[in-house]
């Protein structure tokens, strides 16, 4: 029986992962035999693709998946990436780690935080709701408050296009949106102290997030055969991206702004299209955001590139018959000091070969500056 384990390895080392899973589909013994070895995931989720057997065999997996923070079931995601960490989005903002701080950014939080001292301080609204009117109340107080908020958010996505959005969101405490839903949507779920610092820490990291044009480090060509671009993970919540176009746009548009999303790689967001030759062909856009847009960042050059037109194409037709919209967008890049910055608190990965890259980049950086 064992050898069947090995074999699909082998041929995972030289096929696609759709060649092997039609080599299961078609070979009798193996297929009884993977259903077999997985056949405690089968309660677990509806229709599971044979993709996601396989990668319990291929990684010696075989128990369920659950939520690191707690005992739910998590979903499948991709071969490459497995499992997600978390079980939902909201499980995984509820246990959001705190974030690690410079010295300097501790001082400068610490002077905006100070003389806070009062009963409040340090405890989410859900626990003074508990103590005030007892866990009943507070669970309906609670559900009342997700309703209004979620509407709030909605209206606040739907009011402003994106190039307004952006002029209002480098202004900062001058956008209505800031002051309100999303410093209530933190107070709830960490309390004043957690709240406070999470605005804090979003000015911060505001303030960092500006036009690439400054930036030594993105305006450079990539070195030859360094492919498409900076890939890696986004740690808070385990998300791939592609690019720093893509990264900037989870940081700046869904991230700080708590935003529900989705990723765009699901099967249920497969988009058919028919390329520049007249091929048809498959494509993933980049996010799914608050159910309702479909976003695909690209750079503004290319958004009349024949490529990119007839993903669109596509794409807008899907989001017709989808309840979607589809949105195009050109996102700032992620400036140079605040990249080093996340990736030295963990809050990005480089995939290895990025990961190289980026220690070349940042010895040259220093080296500059210090000549
Ligand atoms: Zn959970």
């Amino acid at each position: 029986m064992e050898d069947f384990v090995q074999l699909l390895k082998d041929k995972f080392k030289i096929l696609r992962t759709q060649d092997v899973t039609r080599f299961i589909s078609k070979n009798e013994n193996i297929l009884e035999f993977v259903l077999e070895k997985t056949h405690f995931i089968n309660n677990l989720y509806v229709d599971i693709p044979m993709f996601q057997r396989l990668w319990h065999i291929l990684n010696d997996n075989y128990k369920p998946n659950k939520c690191k923070n707690c005992d739910n079931y998590t979903n499948f995601k991709t071969m490459t990436l497995g499992y997600n960490e978390s079980c939902s989005q909201t499980c995984m903002i509820k246990h959001r780690p705190p974030r690690i701080y410079t010295k300097e950014e501790l001082e400068r939080l610490s002077k905006s935080m100070s003389g806070e001292n009062g009963p409040m301080y340090g405890k989410s609204v859900y626990s003074v709701w508990v103590e005030k009117y007892g866990v009943e109340e507070a669970d309906k107080r609670e559900v009342k408050f997700r309703s209004k908020q979620s509407k709030s958010m909605k209206i606040v996505y739907d009011n402003s296009s994106q190039e307004q959005k952006n002029k209002s969101i480098h202004k900062g405490e001058k956008n209505g949106m800031y002051g309100k839903s999303i410093y209530d949507v933190w107070l709830f779920e960490l309390g004043k102290e957690g709240a406070d610092k999470r605005m804090a820490e979003f000015k911060l990291l505001q303030s960092s997030l500006s036009s690439g044009e400054n930036n030594p480090m993105f305006g450079k060509p990539s070195p030859k055969g360094s492919g498409n671009g900076w890939c890696g993970w986004f740690m808070p919540n385990g998300w791939f991206f592609r690019s720093l176009r893509e990264l900037s746009y989870m940081i700046n548009e869904i991230y700080n702004k708590n935003l529900y999303w989705e990723n765009g790689e699901l099967k249920k967001y497969k988009i058919k299209y028919v390329d520049w030759e007249g091929k048809t062909r498959n494509y993933f856009p980049d996010f799914i955001v608050g159910d309702k847009y479909m976003i695909e960042c690209k750079p503004k050059k290319l958004h009349n590139s024949p490529n990119v037109v007839a993903k669109k194409k596509g794409a807008e037709k899907f989001c017709k018959e989808n309840g979607l919209e589809y949105k195009l967008v050109d996102q700032d890049k992620v400036e140079y000091k605040i990249m080093v910055k996340l990736h030295d608190e963990g809050i990005i990965k480089f995939t290895d070969r990025y990961e190289e890259k980026f220690k070349t980049y940042i010895h040259k950086e220093s080296n500059l500056k210090r000549s």
